[in-house]
């Protein structure tokens, strides 16, 4: 576990239902390190959401192990923004404080700090339903963050948004993580904004869903995920991942 904020061992899961027994992971092992940011490329259905819910320990291993470091605190973060139509953006931001009793000055300055650096000051007192969709994802964001989570989960936060918006929010939400110092996984089904964020790819098979491939990505480090997008290595990484995907 050395250096590794969370580690995964031979993991399997299945769903139960009583049409069927659905296998969703198999012999599934990877460690995420502290600080690092790894994105979980896979096809739809392959069991990424799952893997999350295990990491969160919403749903347990049938064999296997998920050791997260003592005292760590996971912050998750969904496609849908699952915002609170009557409440402002503000009131949402503070919603996983509020939930965990946890509202001090501190905590209320902090997201009105990160309110700013969102650029959504003049809509702090909006409702959700008056911002862009990429506003709502910087809103749900946010509300991850109050809490101050060591691991930040991410479920595909930008594939219900135009390609622009995922372009810019990508950006934004990068150097948001970075400049925190958090460690992330996110998952996506989109390549390009695998390699254009993460430090590392991890390719998952088909369901039952388990690493058939992993790249470490060093080039990148220094660049922002727009910038990366434009160098000249960026397409091998994209042929390499897509490749695994077909196979
Ligand atoms: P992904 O996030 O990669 O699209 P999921 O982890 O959501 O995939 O699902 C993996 C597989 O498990 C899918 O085939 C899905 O049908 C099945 N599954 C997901 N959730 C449930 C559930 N609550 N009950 C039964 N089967 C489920
Ligand atoms: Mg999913």
């Amino acid at each position: 576990m050395q250096g590794s904020l969370i580690k995964l061992s031979g993991v399997c899961c299945s769903y139960q239902t009583p049409e069927r027994e659905t296998d969703a992971v198999r012999d599934l092992s990877f460690s995420v390190d502290e600080g690092e940011f790894v994105a979980i490329v896979g096809p739809s259905g392959c069991g990424k959401t799952t893997v999350l819910s295990l990491i969160m320990g919403l749903m347990q291993p049938s064999s296997g192990s998920i050791t997260v470091r003592d005292g760590s605190k996971c912050g998750y973060m969904l496609q849908r923004d699952s915002l609170l139509g009557w409440r402002s953006v503000r009131k949402n931001a503070l919603l996983a404080l509020e939930v965990t009793h946890a509202v001090t000055p501190e905590g209320e300055a902090k997201v009105d700090a990160l309110i700013k650096r969102c650029g959504l000051s003049d809509f702090a007192g909006s409702r959700p339903a008056q911002l862009s969709g990429g506003m709502r994802q910087k809103v749900a964001l946010i509300r991850t963050l109050s809490t101050d989570p060591d691991l930040l989960l991410l479920d595909e936060p930008f594939s219900a948004l135009d390609y622009q918006t995922r372009l810019t929010l990508s950006d934004e939400v990068y150097s948001l993580i970075k400049s925190c110092g958090k460690t992330a996984i996110l998952v996506t089904h989109d390549i390009s904004e695998a390699v254009s964020m993460a430090d590392r790819v991890l390719v998952f098979s088909n369901r039952p869903a388990t690493l058939r491939y992993e790249t470490q990505i060093y080039e990148g480090r220094a660049n922002s995920p727009l910038e990366r997008r434009n160098q000249a290595w960026f397409s091998s990484y994209f042929s390499d991942i897509w490749e695994e995907l077909q196979a």
